[in-house]
């Protein structure tokens, strides 16, 4: 028997990413593919770079999408920026804080955690502690908007602290790039990676990042080699940076890069700040509805992410049901809980193209319907009209 071609359903992503993705940018990507070093080709790797600028609200020259998904991006800050033997400070309030913590120890150096708990902000005083104990730290991590419990940390205080310890900053924006104010150049972030498939809306497989200067400056005077080869930025530069004479490192994604470009074409033509206030009145929305049926949110108001809603499940809810059941009956993904929260939280993300009134009243209708026929004690048959008096 033959296998036929594959046709995915048509389903609303509203879990942690992917998030849905732009019909513009699936039409992007079925465009010509043409050669990596094609004249043409290398105009639009000048366009992309000039609009991730605009979306990390950054000057740094080295700023690119790395070929590979947001875990990639990760990899190439950590083993551009620590050198065996170094000391770094890692701050942790959920899943992603713990894998910067393999990346430092895989790079030979020490990690040095600042424990937060989780569906909470880093916190800054817990930071300044580690870093008066470990006057050898040379680098402070963290992550912006941490996916895993919906928690956003004040990154401009954090990277602050980090500079006023002589440390670089790694920073995590894979979901805050696009869905929450990000300002690499004012806050002083040194690297910084993201991905494509969240609050950016393009498919998943590419992450952009940036460098300031100053980490340039010990990317280039390492005294190791990085330890891998594909994501040496060294090398990678050759392709990528500025001046560069184009010369081969890997084939870049061609298709794949098309649809970065219209994502972030999509985003210019929004205004950065118009999309960190669409996701915010469509949070605002959400959460009127999920309050109004009973429901309670895991994060603290001043602390919460607009793009992920980490909700409590209800007791005596049965969490893989219910979310099968969203899938079945309307084509509706959100997110399970991850790590320490699974079984305990569902999260509802409301991510780039996904953020939008639309979306905002199914997902509460649905949750509204399942919830009732699986016999769960809430306020039925009120969570859509509370949402829609925040959306009118
Ligand atoms: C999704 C995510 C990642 C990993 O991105 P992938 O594209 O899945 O590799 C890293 N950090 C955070 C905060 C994320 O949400």
């Amino acid at each position: 028997m033959p296998i036929h071609s594959f046709h995915p359903p048509q389903r609303t992503l509203m879990g942690p990413g992917p998030s849905d993705v732009s019909p513009r940018v699936l039409e992007a990507m079925s465009r010509p593919t043409i050669g990596h070093l094609d004249p043409r080709f290398i105009e639009m790797m000048d366009e992309i770079k000039q609009l991730l600028q605009y979306a990390f609200q950054t000057k740094n020259e080295l700023t690119m999408p790395v070929s590979g998904p947001g875990s990639a991006g990760m990899e190439t800050c950590f083993v551009n920026l620590v050198q065996p033997g170094d000391t770094v400070v890692v701050c942790q309030n959920g899943v992603f804080g713990g894998r910067m913590k393999e990346n430092v120890e895989r790079c030979g150096a020490t990690a040095i955690m600042v424990e937060n708990a989780w569906g909470e902000a880093v916190d800054p005083g817990k930071l300044e502690d580690a870093l008066k104990k470990n006057g050898a730290a040379k680098l402070v991590a963290f992550v912006h908007a941490e996916t895993s419990t919906g928690a956003q940390s004040d990154a401009k205080t954090l990277v602050d602290i980090a500079h006023r310890h002589d440390c670089l900053t790694i920073v995590d924006a894979v979901t805050s790039l696009g869905g929450t104010p990000l300002k690499v150049d004012d806050w002083g972030i040194d690297a910084i990676y993201s991905g494509s498939q969240k609050c950016l809306s393009c498919t998943p497989g590419l992450s952009p990042v940036s460098f300031s200067a100053r980490a340039l400056e010990v990317i280039k005077n390492r005294k190791h080699k990085v330890q891998s080869w594909f994501m040496d930025l060294n090398l990678v530069m050759a392709y990528w940076g500025s001046g560069a004479k184009r010369a081969y490192h890997h084939t870049a994604p061609i298709n794949a890069l098309y649809g970065l470009h219209e994502a972030l074409v999509i985003l210019q033509d929004e205004g950065m700040e118009n999309a960190w206030r669409r996701h915010q009145h469509n949070h605002e929305a959400l959460r009127a509805g999920i309050e109004a049926m009973g429901l309670s949110f895991v994060v603290k108001p001043e602390a919460r992410l607009p793009q992920l809603n980490s909700i409590n499940i209800p007791a005596g809810v049965d969490d893989a049901a219910v979310r099968k059941e969203l899938l079945n009956s309307y084509q509706l993904e959100i997110g399970a809980g991850l790590g320490a929260m699974a079984g305990k939280v569902w999260r509802i993300g409301l991510m780039g193209h996904a953020s939008n009134p639309r979306n905002v009243l199914l997902c509460l209708g649905a949750l509204d319907d399942v919830l009732s026929r699986a016999g769960a004690r809430i306020n039925k048959g009120i969570a859509v009209a509370a949402a829609d008096r925040v959306l009118s």
